[in-house]
């Protein structure tokens, strides 16, 4: 008789376009101590703390999809180093890679709080982190995040490499704020072994700006940067969205995430949840499951697993973001620091 974990290891979750969830990117907090001007509002209303998940509550979460085969975890936010008692996540998470049913945990992090947690963080398990930077100048830094501090995430990522912590550096494309960068950070990312992805803006949630005046869309990047480099085609894939290139000039890998000017939906592999339980099918789309009732309603994972076999059967083909000038609302309410980038 199959015990009940191969049972669910026989029941996958896959949608009705033949796309298997072997991925999930986990909101541990709503709450940042950065106010990234694409991200967030200035002035930000976050979730009563009464709302969220428990740690606990969100390694059980985690573990049942674990149990249904997924295999890559990314912890985000928010912040997700600013949650309290964070890395008693971490440790527990780690037992699934002692064991092998999971292949990876890693983390996005604005870089903050580095220092602090890098070696803890490769204790217990991870191996690849991505870290959030737009800019390298200190002036223009302060300006994109608001309340952060280029020194203090410049740390970070020492006391990362220095942990033994993969890097990648994912930053936001923004017209006429990073425009005249990209090919210096490039060079800087690579220079210290770290891969670079560059990102679309996407219309997610009201911002005091148009989306339209942030919008660089990476075409035009890619078209210069080959006027600077020579771009050889690469078939590397981390399981993200990202398509990646190499530079011949420095040996470096250079991503693009294009929800806009090329949509990767039709590959997607991954659900998002956010701190409160709340499971996302598509970051684009409004459409949502609670997973907290379930959860709470009883001490097996029974009634999440009928909750996940439902939601699945409603992962929508994709996403329809649009940014153009006649287009003012956003393409879903919720900011990107609610779902997790
Ligand atoms: N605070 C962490 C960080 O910044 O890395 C993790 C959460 S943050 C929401 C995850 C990623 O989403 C970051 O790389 C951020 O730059 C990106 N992001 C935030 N808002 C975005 C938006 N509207 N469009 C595209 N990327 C966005
Ligand atoms: Fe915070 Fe990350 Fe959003 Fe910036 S992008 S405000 S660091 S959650």
């Amino acid at each position: 008789m199959p015990g009940a974990h191969e049972l669910l290891m026989e029941r996958p979750l896959i949608d009705p376009f033949g796309r298997q969830i072997s991925y999930i990117r986990v909101s541990v907090t709503d709450r940042c101590d950065f106010r990234c001007v694409y991200c967030m509002s200035e002035d930000m209303t976050f979730l009563p703390k009464r709302d969220l998940l428990t740690l606990e509550e969100l390694d059980r979460l985690c573990s049942a999809f674990v149990a249904r085969g997924t295999r890559k975890i990314r912890i985000t936010g928010g912040e997700p180093l600013v949650r309290r008692n964070i890395m008693t996540l971490f440790a527990s998470l780690s037992r699934h890679l002692d064991s092998g049913a999971l292949e990876e945990v890693t983390v996005t992090t604005n870089g903050s709080q580095l220092a602090r947690y890098a070696k803890e963080l490769y204790s217990h398990g991870v191996r690849r982190i991505n870290v959030s930077l737009d800019t390298l100048d200190p002036g223009k830094f302060r300006e994109v995040t608001r309340w952060g501090d280029l020194s203090t995430v410049m740390k970070g990522i020492d006391a990362a490499q220095n942990a033994g912590l993969k890097i990648k550096i994912n930053a936001v494309a923004l017209k006429d704020v990073n425009e005249g960068e990209i090919s210096s950070m490039i060079r800087w990312a690579h220079g210290r072994a770290m891969d670079m992805t560059f990102i679309e803006v996407m219309p997610l949630g009201e911002i005091e700006t148009q989306r339209a005046d942030q919008y660089l869309p990476l075409t035009q990047v890619q078209a210069r940067l080959s006027d600077e480099f020579t771009l050889q085609a690469s078939d590397y894939q981390t399981g993200g969205p990202a398509r990646y290139v190499m530079v011949k000039e420095t040996g470096g890998r250079v991503g693009f995430i294009t929800p806009l000017t090329h949509n990767f939906c039709e590959s997607c592999n991954r659900v998002r949840i956010t701190c409160t339980g709340t499971l996302y099918m598509c970051l684009g789309q409004e459409d949502a499951a609670d997973l907290r009732g379930p959860l709470r309603a009883s001490d097996n994972n029974d009634l999440i697993n009928e909750c996940l076999d439902q939601a699945i059967l409603r992962k929508p083909k994709g996403h329809d973001f649009v940014i153009d000038r006649a287009t003012s609302r956003p393409a879903v309410g919720r900011h990107m620091n609610v779902t997790g980038g």
